[in-house]
């Protein structure tokens, strides 16, 4: 168990207009203002709102995320965007291999391992996102899998500021949450491999996501390998992202 702060990051996926994601802090400011949340908190809007919200987010304490970053540094590859440029945008962290991005859009571990290595080496945090399929779950292949996504996507990672978000797909945007005991079985799983790779490896935050609400969150979070969320759906009304996070 990590004896840091819990963590409890949004991730907006390709929802909320600029205007829309100043409300939502205007009204999140008001929450927080009732009782401030003793947890790390974490938004990750769409790349067009990142240096909008900056400042605000920053006024709250939030971090900001970008939701993906180009392997590249620079160049000619129209409509990606770069580490620079996030950081340039005021976010200090990175999703990583979100689900979405490896099902919708087919990236695979070794693409995954280069957009880590870019995000490392431009000094974006990472929180690189793993799991399993139902159909490799009920295989009884959700283990292996999980593994063999950290194992080739950090190959030649040094480790430094990362996070680890394990999400089975089939929990993601279904309303089906895994059972608190499996998410801290595959954590434990998880924290044994980082513990085995890096120096202090067991002590890389781990999130669980996939469904989390206000009614299931405090028993995810009493999870005592779980170190903090990342919420999808619930994290789009400042109410529910509040009660999330205090929960
Ligand atoms: C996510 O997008 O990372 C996620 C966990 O989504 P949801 O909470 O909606 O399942």
């Amino acid at each position: 168990m990590n004896e840091s702060p819990q963590i409890v990051a949004g991730n907006w996926k390709m929802n909320l207009t600029l205007s829309q994601g100043r409300e939502f802090l205007r009204r999140f400011k008001e929450f927080m203002g009732q009782s401030r949340p003793p947890r790390q908190l974490l938004l990750a809007p769409n790349f067009t709102l990142l240096a909008g919200l900056a400042e605000a987010c920053g006024e709250l304490g939030i971090g900001l995320v970008a939701q993906n970053c180009a392997p590249q540094e620079s160049g000619a590859y129209t409509g990606e965007t770069s580490v620079a440029m996030i950081r340039d945008a005021g976010a200090g962290w990175v999703i990583v291999g979100h689900s979405e991005r490896r099902h919708l859009f087919n990236e695979d571990d070794e693409l995954l391992r280069l957009k880590l290595q870019a995000a490392a080496a431009g000094g974006l945090r990472p929180i690189f996102c793993v799991g399993e399929t139902l159909e490799q779950r009920q295989s009884g292949k959700a283990a292996a899998v999980v593994l063999g996504q950290l194992e080739t996507g950090l190959e030649g990672f040094a480790g430094a500021g990362l996070m680890i978000a394990y999400e089975p797909v089939w929990a993601i945007g279904t309303g089906q949450t895994a059972v608190p005991e499996d998410a801290r079985q595959m954590h434990l799983e998880i924290r044994r491999f980082l513990a085995r790779r890096f120096a202090g490896g067991g002590l890389i935050p781990i999130l669980y996501g996939g469904s989390a609400k206000p009614q299931n969150a405090a028993a995810l979070l009493a999870q005592p390998e779980v170190d903090g969320l990342l919420v999808g759906g619930a994290s789009l009304d400042p109410e529910s992202f509040w009660r999330i996070a205090r929960a």
